[in-house]
């Protein structure tokens, strides 16, 4: 069965309703631009649908299901629902530093962003100001401060590390997250209850849905075309996308929609998946992938984490301090230093969701002993995670199983991650240093990772000047096809240490202005 959507073309087509998806239809929505958003997954209530305050001995094994009553969504990086993952992020929201966008002029590895930090200044200014980001004014070079509300207060364990922080000369400061600390907007504060990765059930925490579009949806400018996976983006005789083709993902029904323009925000490795697999004769390595580029230059953040017991509080009182998960940050501090890398690293830490306790496992003993030695280790136990860029090279990138596909009949995506001589200098430097950190606030190692884990998604079809060594220009718009954008994590044509999101989002902003912008003088 083929479902056209009453022949009407919309101005935009936005596949994806993610944290880019969401804020590029909220600004195009506002500006009276009409928008159609196709969304894999089905319509998620935050509020309702997860199951954010259950506890593990309430389910078998004691795993808690994301979903509650078996309410569907989240069950494919294709359909997991609206709002994407800004439904269970942790909402960690930096702005990029100028140095992030100089990578390759400043240390002659990777590549420079075809922007600088005061072309994206004035969107993330945007992107503050209407989600909400609390954080304090830090005056740092390499994390520029913005529009801030009150931060949220350090915890005991933080001020322990910021103290053996600081003996080695290092800085620890407020977090800046997508979470109201007042009510604003119609939604009340964050009363961290330390579920945020679980679902927000009363949206303090930003998702893209209640903090963007749901807004919006009284102005009659937005659709919402749910459980609708998009397989194909095929080409009319101009070179133009002419729909964007779906496949429900219940019934299996196929379907299409028209628009002017087609954002692909589908997610970092979704977006390289659907572009690799939209072949045609013009473009029979994938749409767009005159360059060859589509699928390489993939360079996820990595992390090195370090688990920990907090010697001053091993046998103290149990006390609900969760929060709303991490309260504090180490900010990269090595530009300064000599080093033997490019790049930098910076770490979260003290997000651990204390409702499960799998370090026990590793730790000694049996019986009574064991449960006290437990019992007095629970309120000291400490994640310690720094967080480093990654590089591109040749070895690391995404393509298309020829072989697997997944439950809609679409491809599977292969990720090829190959750690370079630069990666893992930088692995080696924070491991070594989060352990000197971790020492001079007291603690006792528990366990180490013994390699980097890949974990933020960056890379794959990246952005630049020069159409023959990048897949977009800075606004995501693609070099070989007029009328076909993608945002999200795979335009970064470098990523920094910091969680990227928040960059994302400022793009995205940025890009919706520029279609504006086009739609007005008619170029679209
Ligand atoms: C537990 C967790 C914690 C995180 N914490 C942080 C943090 O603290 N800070 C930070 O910066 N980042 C964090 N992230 C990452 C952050 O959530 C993502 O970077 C961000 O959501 C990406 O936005 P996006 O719009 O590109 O993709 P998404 O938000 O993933 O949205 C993509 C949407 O596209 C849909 N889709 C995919 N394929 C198709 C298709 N073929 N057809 C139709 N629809 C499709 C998906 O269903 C999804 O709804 C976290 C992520 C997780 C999971
Ligand atoms: S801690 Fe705050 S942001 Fe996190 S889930 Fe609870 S109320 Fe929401």
């Amino acid at each position: 069965m083929i479902c056209k959507m009453a022949n009407e073309v919309f101005d935009v087509v936005i596949v994806g309703s993610g944290a880019c998806g969401g804020t590029a239809a909220a600004h195009l929505a506002r500006a009276g631009v009409n928008v159609c958003v196709v969304e894999g997954g089905p319509k998620i209530e935050t509020r309702t649908d997860f199951n954010t305050h259950a506890m593990p001995f309430e389910f078998p094994n004691r795993g808690i299901p994301k979903m509650r009553n078996n309410k569907p969504g989240f069950d494919t990086e294709r359909s997991r629902g609206l709002g994407g993952k800004s439904m269970l992020w942790n909402a960690v929201a930096w702005r990029f530093g100028p140095r992030d966008f100089e990578g390759y002029t400043r240390d002659g590895v990777g590549y420079d962003w075809p922007i600088s930090y005061k072309d994206l200044a004035p969107y993330y200014d945007r992107i503050e100001r209407e989600v909400g980001v609390c954080g304090n004014l830090d005056g740092l070079e390499d994390l520029p401060d913005g529009i801030f509300l009150p931060p949220a207060p350090m915890k005991c364990s933080d001020l322990l590390i910021q103290r053996g922080a600081s003996k080695l000369g290092m800085k620890v400061i407020h977090v800046r997250k997508s979470t109201l600390t007042r009510p604003k907007f119609g939604r009340p504060a964050c009363h961290y209850c330390g579920n945020c990765m679980a679902g927000c059930d009363v949206a303090a925490k930003y998702n893209s849905w209640d903090g963007h579009m749901r807004p919006l949806m009284k102005t009659g400018k937005i659709t919402l075309q749910l459980d609708s996976v998009v397989y194909d983006l095929p080409l009319n005789d101009e070179n133009r996308v002419k729909a964007v083709k779906f496949v429900n993902r219940t019934t299996g029904a196929q379907g299409e929609v028209r628009g002017k323009i087609v954002i692909l925000a589908a997610a970092c490795v979704q977006n390289v998946a659907i572009l690799l697999q939209a072949k045609s004769s013009r473009y029979p390595t994938g749409l767009a992938n005159s360059s060859g580029r589509v699928g390489k230059d993939f360079m996820p953040h990595f992390t090195g984490g370090v688990e920990a017991f907090l010697k001053p509080l091993i046998g103290k009182p149990i006390t609900n301090d969760e929060g709303f998960l991490d309260h504090a940050y180490l900010p990269s501090f090595m530009h300064n230093r000599k080093r033997d890398y490019a790049r930098s690293w910076g770490a979260q830490f003290n997000y651990q969701n204390r409702r499960s306790v799998g370090w026990a496992r590793a730790l000694p003993g049996m019986g009574e002993a064991y449960k006290k030695s437990i019992k007095e280790r629970y309120p000291s136990y400490f994640v310690f995670s720094p967080y480093g860029e990654k590089t591109p090279d040749e070895k690391s990138y995404v393509d298309l199983d020829p072989n697997k596909k997944d439950k809609f009949g679409l491809p599977e995506v292969r990720r090829y991650l190959y750690w370079n001589e630069n990666d893992m200098k930088i692995f080696r430097d924070m491991q070594r240093q989060s352990r000197e950190i971790l020492e001079a606030a007291g603690a006792e190692i528990h366990q180490v990772y013994e390699e980097p884990r890949p974990n933020h998604e960056i890379g794959g079809s990246i952005m630049g000047k020069d159409p023959r060594t990048s897949v977009t220009n800075s606004f995501g718009q693609t070099h070989d096809v007029s009328n076909l954008y993608t945002l999200g994590g795979n335009i970064l044509p470098a990523g920094s240490e910091k969680n990227p999101t928040h960059t994302f989002m400022a793009v995205s902003a940025r890009t919706a202005e520029h279609l504006i912008d086009r739609l007005k003088k008619g170029e679209a």
